[in-house]
This record gives C-alpha cells, sequence and structure tokens, in this order.
C-alpha cells in the first residue's frame, strides 16, 4: 500500500529515503537578512515565509517543503517510486515519467503505458499488450488489474497505444499506471524472488 506525502499526515512514504516514516511539521520559515539603515549601518533582521510548511523524515532526516498544502520540494515527491526488481529498460522509462509526471501527465502516461508494456513482454513474449495479459492473466494476474488496465486505456477498444501522447490523460491516470507496474513487477518477480530466497536459506 502506498502512503504518498499528504498535507499535515503524521506519517508517509518520504520523498527521499522511500521509507514510510514519521513526519515533524512546521509551519514556520524564518529569512533572516541584513537590514540597511540610512546611516550605512547594517543589523541582523528576520522575516517568515507566510503559507509554508515543512516535514522532517524521521528516517533520513531530510525535509519537504509546502506552500498552499502542496509539496513543491522536492517537485517529484508525490510520485511512487520504482520497484527496483524492475527490467532495466521498463526502469528506465519508469524514471522518466517520475522526472515528468508533475509537469506533464501527458508525456508520464505515454511513457508508462510504453513501461508497461515492455514489463508485460518481458513476462510473457507474446506479440500484444493484449496476449501478453491475457497469458498472465493464466498465471494468476488479479481480475482487479485488469479492469484498472481498461480504466487507464491500456487495453479495450479505447486503448492507446504504448508510448503515443493522448489529450485525456491526467496526473491520476499516470499515478494509477505508476502503481500498476510496480504491482504487476511484485507480483511476478519480487514475490516470487523472496520465496526462492527464503528456500535457498533454509537450513540442508
Ligand atoms: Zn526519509
Amino acid at each position: 500500500m502506498h502512503h504518498p506525502p499528504t498535507f499535515e499526515l503524521k506519517a508517509f512514504v518520504c520523498p527521499h529515503c522511500g521509507v514510510l516514516a514519521g513526519q515533524t511539521w512546521s509551519n514556520t520559515i524564518q529569512c533572516q537578512y541584513q537590514y540597511m539603515q540610512p546611516n550605512g549601518s547594517s543589523h541582523p533582521a528576520m522575516y517568515e515565509l507566510e503559507n509554508t510548511a515543512t516535514a522532517k523524515c524521521s528516517n533520513c532526516h531530510a525535509f519537504s517543503i509546502w506552500l498552499f498544502g502542496r509539496m513543491i520540494f522536492p517537485y517529484k515527491g508525490n510520485v511512487e517510486m520504482a520497484n527496483p526488481d524492475l527490467p532495466m529498460d521498463v526502469m528506465r522509462d519508469y524514471n522518466e515519467a517520475v522526472d515528468v509526471a508533475n509537469i506533464s501527465a501527458k508525456s508520464a502516461a505515454a511513457l508508462l503505458r510504453l513501461a508497461l508494456s515492455k514489463l508485460c513482454a518481458h513476462l510473457a513474449h507474446h506479440k500484444t499488450l493484449d496476449e501478453n495479459i491475457e497469458h498472465l492473466m493464466k498465471r494468476g494476474l488479479p481480475k482487479e488489474l485488469e479492469h484498472g488496465l481498461y480504466k487507464v486505456r491500456c487495453l479495450g477498444s479505447h486503448a492507446v497505444a504504448p508510448g503515443v501522447i493522448d489529450a485525456h490523460d491526467k496526473l491520476e491516470v499516470a499515478f494509477a499506471l505508476f502503481s500498476f507496474i510496480n504491482t504487476i513487477c511484485d507480483y511476478f518477480i519480487t514475490q516470487p524472488k523472496k520465496i526462492h530466497e527464503s528456500i535457498h536459506n533454509l537450513p540442508k
């Protein structure tokens, strides 16, 4: 379950270290400067930034900056990080989508449909995404995920081809695609790997 950074939430997945960690909130950002007097002398002075907040991660101690309840730093902090088990070429498209998601959701969605079709081809080795999904369904891909792939128009009569920019794509579509790619990777790569490692570590 992804707990994205949310304004004033006591804990969320840190945009820096990726760990679900407690956050210490402050709604004061103080700026210090040298106040110049007419006689040429100066003294230290201070002002406070309004409508801002910071959250400090209890795990890595890095902070995020918020303006009017929206995270402005790090600028890609609200995006789900890639499952580290993604194949390299899929990971490259995924991370490129992370970089552009908040600037251009349409570009991110196009990259993510491409990443998704590569991931499914990597897992099932058929020609088309439809064939690959059908294959993965037989191997246990949850029905809900297939339904989700219809909703974000990777499947079905309104499907958008991988890598193609579509005017209807919003940030929520990109967020769903990030999540679906990570879930498919978790189901078919990460979980079997974990089980294999556990078996390997059993006493002989
Ligand atoms: Zn952190």
